[in-house]
């Protein structure tokens, strides 16, 4: 079968000298595990620490990929909930499900949690025709949903949900703030939040503006505006201020964020991409009554929850583009870039 292999890690970015397009064994399934053809993939950001060997090395040679969709090909003879020709797509965070927090319902709280697609391998990842996992770490996708829409949606959907249902606990009627919303998180966070009957004001570059509304925000603002913060208080003034503000942007706007909570309020967070070192006012945290939450990943429950309202037409994946595995530098020099991206980025075999 087909898959996209390195063997060494890229050099300044370079990713076409170390990608290529191998034939390998297809995989058999161990007793626990399902093997599925993959029919779409979708790229994440940590394919990029993957072939940089930065922060950590992954093991080679590798095979990347954390999101995939397709249909059961064989089944092992420990595996209850599936068969061949379900329709399934992945659930990358490999807990080991008998530690404390794995036991306690929080896989993503296990300290032996691995990525698949990231810490797996060698040549265990989604950019391959076939692939493997443990029947825990699949779910199924309901018939409305495309693999493509559904290989999009894995880890970010299941970020986003887990940060807002999960963590912050949402409620109907809220008014809660998403910066970034033209992100893969941001874009789930703002469906979510409407999902939930919410005020939504969702932040994001000036050109991303009206795609914000188009998913459903209510006000969108642009964060790149000095005084930003000034025109999301005008807006959540009727509303009494934001329940809750969604972040993974960090350190440029962390401070401004915690001035428009109200009292009680909360702030979630699940990223740093301007930084981490971001500067806190401690007496809007005392005060107010402040809650600060981290969040990573999520269970497998609560993707399942997400695609439940993904078959229902609720809560919908955006997709950039698509590309062949042959093209596979090419689709990961653009997520690098980032440029003019919106939505996630898909490989097919
Ligand atoms: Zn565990």
């Amino acid at each position: 079968m087909k898959a996209v292999v390195y063997d060494k890690y890229a050099p300044n970015d370079d990713y076409k000298s170390i990608l290529s397009v191998k034939d390998i064994p297809e995989p058999t399934p161990k007793p626990n595990e399902v093997v599925f053809r993959v029919r779409a993939a979708a790229l994440n950001y940590n394919d990029i620490w993957g072939m940089r060997g930065q922060p950590v090395p992954v093991p080679l040679p590798h095979i990347s990929g954390s999101d995939a969709a397709g249909e059961v090909v064989a089944v092992g003879a420990d595996v209850t909930n599936f068969k061949v020709g379900d329709r399934v797509v992945s659930h990358s965070n490999m807990s080991c499900r008998v530690c404390e927090a794995c036991t306690d319902g929080r896989e993503y709280d296990c300290t032996k949690r691995t990525i698949w697609g990231f810490q797996t391998g060698p040549l265990w990842g989604a950019y391959s025709e076939f692939t493997h996992l443990p029947e825990v770490n699949v779910a199924k996708v309901p018939d409305s949903v495309s693999f493509d829409e559904a290989a999009a949606a894995s880890m970010t959907l299941l970020t986003s949900w887990h940060m807002l249902v999960g963590r912050a606990r949402i409620r109907p009627g809220q008014t809660v703030l998403i910066m970034g919303g033209g992100s893969g998180v941001g874009s789930f966070g703002i469906q979510i939040a409407k999902l939930y009957n919410c005020n939504v004001i969702a932040t994001g570059s000036p050109d991303k503006l009206d795609k914000l509304k188009e998913l459903g925000a209510d006000f969108a603002v642009d964060h790149r505006k000095p005084d930003w913060s000034k025109e999301v208080r005008q807006i959540a003034k009727p509303f009494g201020g934001i329940d809750i503000a969604f972040d993974h942007i960090g350190q440029t706007h962390w401070n401004d964020q915690l001035t428009l909570l109200k009292y009680g309020g909360t702030l979630v967070t699940c990223g740093a991409t301007t930084g981490y070192d971001a500067k806190t006012d401690l007496r809007h945290i005392f005060f107010k009554g402040t809650n600060i939450l981290g969040s990573t990943q999520g269970t497998k429950a609560e993707l399942e929850q997400g695609l439940y309202w993904m078959g229902k037409k609720k809560i919908k994946s955006i997709i950039d583009s698509v590309y062949s595995f042959e093209n596979a530098a090419e689709a990961h020099t653009k997520m690098l870039t980032g440029k003019g991206l919106v939505g996630k980025i898909l490989l097919k075999p």
